[in-house]
Formats: C-alpha cells, structure tokens, sequence
C-alpha cells in the first residue's frame, strides 16, 4: 500500500528548485509545535516548459532536502495538474498526481452512460440525508441527469488517466488527487458528492479531491468572494466527503485539497473551524509563491540582488499580455494599478519588499505587481545561471523569506494560532 498522506499535507512549489531546504524547515518548525504536516512537492507541465527543466529535478531536489535536514517522515512529489497528454514523462519521478480534468467539464459522456449511471444510483435522484448537515441535499432525476452531464465524462476521463499510471506504478504506488478547480464553474456539496460516486464507480482510490470553491483564488493573493458563503460549503463539503467515503467504500483518509490556497488569509480561520468540526485533515496547495520570496529576499540583500529583482519586474512589465495568458483563470490584474518600471527603477528595497510581500496591513502592498510578478518567473529562467547564481549569493535572505511566509503566515493561522494571521 502506498504511504499515506497524512491528516494534513502541504503541496509546495519551487518553481527554480533552489528552496526545498528552506521550504522543509518550515514543516520542521510545525513538527517542533506537534503537528504533523506532510511535505508535498508539486510542479506542473506548464511549471515545467516554462522553467525549462525537468520532472527529474523536482525530485532530486526534494529528496536532497529531505537528506540534508535529515527529514524522516513521509513526503511526496507531485505531478501537478496532469492529463493524458502530459503525465509520462513525470511517471518515473512522481508519487502523487494531481489528474486535472477540469477541460472536460460539459464533455458530455454518452447518453447511455449517463442512464446507467442514474440507474445505478437511484440514491442520489431524491433528496439525500447527509449527516452534519442541516438539510437534505436537494436533488431531483432532472438535477441528477444535469450534474451527470455536466461532470461523468470528466470523472471517466480521471478514471483513462488514473489507469494509465497503475499500469505503470502499480496500485498503491502512488497517491491520487483528482481536480477540477480551474474552471470558472464552481462545485457546490451535490455536485462533488455525484462527483464522488462516480470516481469510486471508476475504481480510483481517491486520496484528495480538488473541487472549485465558490469565490475567486486567484494566485498569491487573498481569497475574494463572500467568507461565511465560503465556510458553509467548506462545512458542507466535509459532511459530504464522509457521507461519500461510508456510501461508496472510498478511502477513509480522503480529504479536500484547497488549490491556490497560499495566501487566501481571510478564509483560514474558516476552514481551521470546519476542520476542527468534523476533526477532517485537508491538503492545502500552495501557489508556487515561494519564488516571490526569492524576489523578496533578493530585494531585502540589496545591490545586486536589488537590482535584478527590479529588471524581472520590468521584463515582466513588458510582457505582462503573454505572461498572464496561461494564468487568466486564477489572477485578477488591473493594469492601471502596476507602477511603471521607470519609477520602480528608483524605489529602494524596502519599497520594493513593501509593495511584493503579502502583508494586508501594508497600504504599500500591491496585489497587482505581486499577481505580476507571480507568473513572471518567466523572465528569471530565461536569465538562466545569472538568476541562479544571484538566489546562491543571497541565499540567506531569501532562505529566511521563505520559511517564514510558510511556518508564520500560513501554518500557523491554520494549524496552531486559532486563525490569527501573524506576519
Ligand atoms: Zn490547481
């Protein structure tokens, strides 16, 4: 059997593989409080093409982390965000893939499909009971059909891809996340539990689920939606996500994964709450923001480091368009808001830090240069060793950066502060 997850799980991003030391001091900073958090190191196809590197990388990276600091408890690298087309070159390196089939949501599936899924789930064409929550969850044959249309040719498309790897790996050679959270169309409780039905109809021992929640998560910045909306179908999904595990005999540890889910400070004390309700773990992902910390901490050195933070801003500027296209689903970047570079030119460090670090009490942080220079790192690879060189040169003041934007503003108003943001 595979290793499992664990109650609480990280997914962390390194999207140069420079930081997997300092990413892991952090979870070693949470053990030292007593809490176990697993370390999950994820980097996608896109990551990948656009950093030029390889899945391989992203292993060697967290295993050499795992080695130095002497880490001796379970942890994984995840393909992130993978489909038929892109998994195999991460089949070798990877123990975890995150099966993205969120393009094939409204890909109808065959007509007699969708009828023998209702035949073979009369349960869920009336309302159902779900224990934990107040009301039945209101469904219908017509409702039933619609979500069925909707959502089985993704989950059957889950199930293509899923046995495509065990036939690779083996079952229980691997941990599998199912998502569907970059698409513009939100999951509410019935949908994810018919979405649950059919992934155990499909035989996929599911360990994390990864719905799109109501609200916007746009990258590295905080959550933007209504919170107490949020906490009732966070509470909701939990209810549904037992219901669905006793129901349907899938993996009693399966849990919610939050995707883009660094930074979204407003929601914590939230899903803190409604974990502690149903005493439920989650996978929280964070959004590859570590590299903005690299850009921190660069900036925080001074000199040099200063220097080239400013020029990645200024190509990034330039090429905001091509840059942010890949992005659209999950930023929100208002143009008129983004400084010009002549002026970030002659702003010092403490400026530039201010503006980038996500620190909601600053009046000069900017969410749009951050969400900016978010999916700009673009500009660092194409720097190449004059980039890497620069993160070896500064590496304390980035290193410092990174292990506290993980341990103190995200672990523990989750995990050990009761919700309170420190930063
Ligand atoms: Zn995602």
């Amino acid at each position: 059997m595979a290793v499992p997850l664990g109650k609480y799980s990280f997914g962390v991003g390194d999207r140069f593989a420079q930081q997997g030391k300092a990413q892991l001091r952090a979870f070693l900073l949470a053990a030292e409080q007593g809490v176990a958090i697993t370390p999950v190191w994820n980097k996608s196809h896109r990551e990948h093409t656009i950093v030029g590197s390889a899945p391989e990388s992203a292993r060697r990276a967290a295993d050499e982390a795992v080695r130095a600091l002497g880490w001796d408890k379970p942890y994984f690298v995840d393909a992130d965000h993978i489909n038929l087309a892109t998994v195999d070159r991460f089949l070798e390196s990877c123990d975890f893939y995150t099966i993205d089939v969120a393009d094939a949501i409204g890909r109808p599936a065959e007509p007699e499909a969708i009828d023998a899924f209702l035949q073979r789930h009369p349960e869920l064409t009336r309302p159902v009971e779900v224990a934990g929550l107040e009301e039945p969850l209101a469904s219908s044959p017509e409702t039933l059909r619609r979500i069925a249309s909707l959502y089985l040719f993704p989950v059957q498309e889950a199930g293509r891809i899923y046995r495509h790897i065990e036939a690779r790996k083996g079952r229980g050679g691997f941990l599998t996340e199912v998502s569907m959270d970059e698409t513009g169309r939100p999951q509410g409780p019935l949908e994810l539990l018919v979405i649950l039905a059919a992934l155990a109809d499909e035989g996929i021992p599911v360990a994390t689920i990864a719905p799109k929640f109501t609200g916007r998560f746009n990258k590295g910045v905080d959550y933007e939606g209504d919170v107490v909306q949020f906490e009732r179908e966070f509470l909701a999904d939990l209810a549904v996500i037992r219901h669905a595990v006793s129901q349907y005999g899938l993996p009693p540890a399966l849990k919610l994964s939050v995707h883009s889910g660094s930074d979204k400070f407003s929601i914590y004390p939230a899903i803190r709450r409604a974990l502690e309700r149903f005493d439920a773990g989650v996978h929280l992902k964070t959004a590859g923001t570590t590299w903005l910390e690299e850009l921190i901490g660069l900036a925080e050195a001074g000199g040099a480091g200063l220097a080239l933070a400013k020029e990645i801003y200024s190509g990034a500027y330039a090429q905001r368009e091509a840059l942010c296209a890949p992005y659209a689903a999950v930023i929100a970047i208002d143009p008129a808001r983004l400084p010009d570079p002549a002026e970030v030119t002659g702003w010092s460090a403490e400026q530039f830090v201010s503006a980038l670090r996500h620190d909601p009490a600053n009046p000069a942080f900017n969410p749009h240069l951050r969400q900016l220079l978010h999916v700009g790192y673009k500009i660092a690879a194409k720097m190449g060793e004059r980039y890497l060189d620069l993160l070896r040169d500064c590496e304390e003041t980035i290193a410092r950066n990174v292990t506290a934007n993980l341990y103190e503003r995200h672990m523990r108003p989750l995990f050990l502060d009761g919700g309170r943001v420190v930063s």
